[in-house]
């Protein structure tokens, strides 16, 4: 499938991660044009082009950006997403690391269009090589003239900062984020208010995704007709990064127009690992809904992928074969979830644990028949229920394991032991 590489186009090229090369790389003229152009028409030309938030909830980004108040009573802050913490996501990494400069373009246009003078950039802790990339591109950035007091000579000032979580996946959720950015504990506020009224530091604040941002400085250089032109239709539009993990041949972050299909991208990392058949993939990440083999054909969009029961979020695609055990592989994200749950609400914090010890029991061969059901009742009772996302992501992958492999579940407990090999795969 030809296309052209746009958020991947200096991978591979170690001068993008100096400012003299991504220059020459023809870097920075996206802001330079920003910095010509109303804050307004920035925002109105990031909304024309459909781009979505990359990082899971797929909001409009200029739609949010339109958001933050007008006037110059407070401070405002642009916080960039960049604790990429769930399982099976690594793509706004290569971004991070290979294309530093993109990043800091993208936030600068960003901080611009919403008259923010403050950029955080919130990595993941274990990012370190990341956040040692993007702390030397600031410093250049900053030596150019590219930051500081006054944006390529604009008078707009602007600063950036680099700050390193500390491991825990709800820092990941946009105000346990704040919270932490703040010293405090990172567990979610409830909303509302909104960041973009009562953000850091109780300003208002934009939250974005790294790969969101990353997108900006190409939609303002070339156009929100030519971003537009790229995807499914007008609501799913734009290039799209897919990390893709599990039994594939050559795993690895691939850049497509969004809406490329699954079968497509599966033979773009050169198919299934030693040929064996799919038998399940997950389209988004650990919280998305698991799909099923048939289901190969599906456009790998934010609506196609809702339509088919399942979620596009940060599109970490973990693709399973026919030895893979549906109820261990669930039990390992429970576990997840469960260890991840920051304990706030009640039924998040008991229901994660209770899901984990009931698919561990089931694997084990100590299931009973009722399993199944109560499986279904612990996620009614999380699902709504819940401060923040955690919550509702956790019952994702169980409510699928139980709709849709409920004949695995039955065999564990009818077998009373788990019938896949797991070990097998390694050992031939
Ligand atoms: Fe914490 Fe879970 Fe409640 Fe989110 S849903 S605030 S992670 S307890």
């Amino acid at each position: 499938m030809a296309f052209e590489r746009v958020l991947t186009r200096n991978v591979g090229k170690p001068e993008a991660l100096t400012y003299k090369g991504y220059r020459q790389l023809g870097g920075y003229e996206g802001l330079a044009k920003a910095l010509k152009m109303e804050p307004d028409a920035i925002i109105d030309e990031v909304k024309k082009s459909g781009l979505r938030g990359r990082g899971g909830a797929g909001f409009s980004a200029g739609l949010k950006w339109s958001f933050i108040p007008k006037g110059k009573d407070k401070p405002k802050y642009l916080v960039c997403n960049a604790d990429e913490s769930e399982p099976g996501t690594f793509k706004d990494r290569l971004l991070m690391e290979f294309d530093p400069h993109q990043l800091i373009e993208g936030c600068a246009i960003c901080c611009w269009a919403v008259q923010a003078n403050t950029t955080y950039i919130y990595i993941r802790g274990e990012y370190t090589k990341a956040a040692a990339i993007l702390e030397q591109a600031i410093k250049e950035a900053y030596d150019a003239g590219v930051l500081g007091d006054s944006v390529m000579g604009s008078g707009f000032k602007l600063n950036m900062y680099v700050h390193r979580g500390a491991g825990a996946y709800i820092c990941g959720e946009e105000t346990g984020m704040l919270e932490s950015l703040e010293g405090k504990r990172g567990q979610p506020r409830v909303k509302p208010p909104f960041p973009a009224v009562v953000g850091a530091f109780g300003a208002p604040t934009v939250i974005n995704n790294v790969e969101t941002l990353c997108n900006v400085p190409h939609i303002i250089e070339r156009g929100a007709d030519w971003f537009k032109a790229i995807g499914t239709d007008e609501k799913n539009t734009g290039p799209k990064l897919y990390a893709i993990s599990g039994h594939v041949e050559r795993p690895g972050t691939y850049e497509y127009p969004i809406g490329i299909t699954f079968r497509e991208m599966l033979e773009g990392c050169g198919g299934m690992l030693k040929g064996r058949p799919l038998k399940a993939f997950i389209p988004g990440g650990a919280s998305a809904p698991i799909l099923k083999a048939d289901q190969i054909d599906i456009k790998m969009d934010f609506d196609t992928v809702a339509k088919a029961g399942s979620m596009l979020g940060s599109a970490a695609v973990i693709v399973m074969d026919d030895t893979t055990c549906m109820v261990r592989s669930v039990a390992r994200l429970a576990k997840f979830f469960n260890h991840e749950s920051c304990g706030q609400c009640t039924p998040c914090r008991e229901g994660t644990n209770w899901m984990e010890l009931m698919l561990k029991r089931i694997e084990h061969g100590e299931g009973t028949e009722r399993d199944g059901q109560v499986l279904l009742s612990i996620c009614g009772h999380i699902g709504g229920n819940s401060l923040c996302a955690l919550g509702d992501a956790a019952i994702g992958p169980v409510q699928s394991l139980v709709k849709g492999f409920q004949d695995e579940i039955d065999r564990h407990i009818r077998e009373k032991a788990c019938p896949f090999p797991h070990r097998r795969y390694f050992e031939n």
